[in-house]
């Protein structure tokens, strides 16, 4: 028997629906790549989206079709990306920070017709245009007067796209799980794959990821995702803000520490969003200049793991509370979430701190275990390893074009339906989950496994330390051994037996690193994470010195 409730796909063009019905007057402030702040609302926005969706079709856009997108958090990133979704067209977010020759590769692999850039990135896309095989248009977004000259074919300012185009056109009226979103992971081994969201994953995840436990944002707040929305979503933002009517902020192309500290104060942001990285560079300029953050209550850390330091500068100098996450573009993306539960607040402040660095619990809608090598399920004890394993409706099944197929259907998938994360976990308990490692960075030691971000994030809290990153060096008898690179603050010398010296006590003595190294600046991939590809590249000569 069927229920006997309304047919209401769950499609994401609903969302900005709803915000012009209810919150047309909320604004969406931006940082535009022009310079001035410009502030629009979230009508303003569904207007201009619908000119999108007439501009496109007009351009022979349909159902399906890949629209590319190279562009900051901006209001006009906002229009192309509802402009598009809401018509049934696939938004291809494109990562910027990315080599050139695989941004190339991912447009082209995804069959990209139309590119819509900002103007900073005109440089990278002319060297490459010879290469993008299947679009026809670019479009830069701004207006007329700030068009740079170039030297692309079928390049138009976006104002001119959308200018004369009507502000009504029809959105929606397929299915909720038509393709919505694509976006691809960053291909630190072998190539880049994609992950084809859906309406009907999207949707579900926003709601998921804006519940109270989680970003828990409503009208009543101001938000500034200086998450990207070309890493993974924004983490949903640009759907959960105009879902609960919230003030929007976009910070455009500055995320500097001085730039992101001005609109948190001026927009009197609440909520805010973004990797350790963005957050060191906050806290270094609060430091200098002495600042305090007057409206800001909740900043949510994920990408890789909350360092402690920054963990405890937030929460006890500055009174915001950190909200943990992990997750992943396959997840679309939130996992897990670190509120604290009544049993951690019946305990005491430095019990609390050390519950928030572990990554946090399931996400309704997210399954979850941990399991050895043969799948079999691993204890709950807060010690025993596994590889960490997902399930869930905004969990991918199978990458664009069966990349990465481990079955005839194509999927990628386990045996048993579960999605393989990489990453090694425990749970505890509480079913709080720990990342101890991504299972291809764990060092093996002596038949045991070593986590190289548990180490990192202590050895960031030394003095002198702007950066560390572990990776594992061959070694004869114990297979793998720990070394530290640290890449010292300005003008700082940390030395050895001072950086060992301050992890000891904090990591079992066997985790010592053998040695600890000096680096100008540890090396950054496209999402801001540590790239310990290139670090194990660069120290493949390096000896241990008692070897
Ligand atoms: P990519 O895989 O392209 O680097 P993702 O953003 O999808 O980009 O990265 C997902 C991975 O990032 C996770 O599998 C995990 O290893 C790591 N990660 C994300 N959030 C956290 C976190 N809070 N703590 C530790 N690691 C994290």
């Amino acid at each position: 028997m069927l229920g006997l409730m309304q047919d209401w796909p769950l499609t994401v063009d609903r969302i900005l629906d709803h915000a012009h019905s209810w919150f047309p007057k909320r604004e969406v402030v931006t940082r535009s790549l022009e310079g001035p702040i410009s502030r629009t609302t979230y009508g303003n926005i569904w207007r201009r989206a619908k000119q999108v969706t007439n501009a496109l079709q007009g351009e022979g856009i349909a159902l399906g079709d890949r629209v590319a997108t190279l562009a900051w958090n901006t209001e006009r990133h906002m229009e192309v990306w509802y402009g598009a979704m809401g018509m049934g067209a696939v938004l291809h977010t494109v990562n910027p920070r990315l080599h050139p020759e695989q941004i190339a590769w991912i447009i082209n692999h995804a069959e990209g017709k139309i590119l819509f850039l900002d103007t900073t990135f005109v440089p990278i896309i002319e060297k490459i245009a010879g290469e993008l095989r299947t679009v026809k248009a670019y479009v830069i977004l701004t207006d007329r007067a700030h068009m740079p000259s170039t030297a692309l074919a079928n390049a138009m300012a976006y104002e001119d796209f959308i200018e004369g185009h009507a502000q009504e056109a029809r959105w929606g009226g397929f299915d909720e799980n038509t393709a919505c979103g694509l976006c691809y992971t960053s291909g630190t081994t072998g190539d880049p794959k994609g992950v084809l969201y859906s309406h009907r994953s999207n949707l579900l995840h926003a709601m998921a990821a804006n519940s109270a436990d989680c970003f828990g944002a409503g009208a009543n707040d101001v938000v500034l995702p200086v998450v990207p929305m070309f890493h993974a979503n924004a983490w949903a933002i640009a759907f959960v803000a105009p879902m609960c009517g919230a003030k929007l902020v976009m910070p455009g192309a500055k995320l500097d520490g001085p730039s992101v500290y001005e609109l948190l104060e001026s927009e009197k942001v609440t909520f805010t969003a973004a990797v350790p990285t963005v957050w060191l560079m906050l806290l270094n300029y609060l430091r200098e200049t002495n600042s305090k953050l007057t409206t800001l209550k909740r900043v949510a850390i994920g990408g890789s793991a909350v360092p402690e330091a920054v963990l405890r500068a937030f929460e006890d100098d500055y009174g915001v509370e950190v909200v943990h996450a992990w997750g992943m573009t396959e997840m679309s993306p939130i996992g897990t979430i670190g509120k604290l539960l009544p049993e951690h607040y019946a305990q005491g402040h430095e019990a609390q701190i050390k519950a928030k660095l572990k990554q946090g619990r399931a996400l309704f809608t997210v399954d979850m275990k941990i399991v050895d090598d043969e799948g079999h399920d691993k204890p709950r004890d807060g010690k025993a390893f596994g590889r960490l394993m997902v399930k869930g409706p905004a969990v991918a099944r199978a990458y664009f074009k069966n990349a990465g197929a481990r079955d005839a259907k194509g999927e990628c998938l386990e045996a048993d339906g579960f999605f393989d994360t990489g990453d090694v976990a425990t749970l505890d308990e509480l079913g709080v989950m720990q990342i101890t490692d991504r299972a291809k960075d764990v060092i093996k030691s002596g038949g045991e496994w070593i986590s190289s971000i548990d180490i990192e994030n202590i050895a960031v809290g030394c003095e002198g330390v702007a950066n560390a990153a572990v990776i594992g060096v061959a070694h004869p008898k114990w297979d793998e051994r720990p070394l530290l690179i640290i890449e010292p603050k300005p003008g700082a010398n940390p030395t050895k037996e001072q950086v060992l010296a301050f992890l000891e006590g904090k990591i079992a003595k066997w985790w010592t690193p053998d040695d600890v190294v000096h680096t100008e600046k540890i090396p950054l991939g496209a999402t801001g994470k540590i790239n310990k590809l290139a670090l194990r590249e660069t120290f493949r000569d390096y000896r241990l010195p008692n070897v």
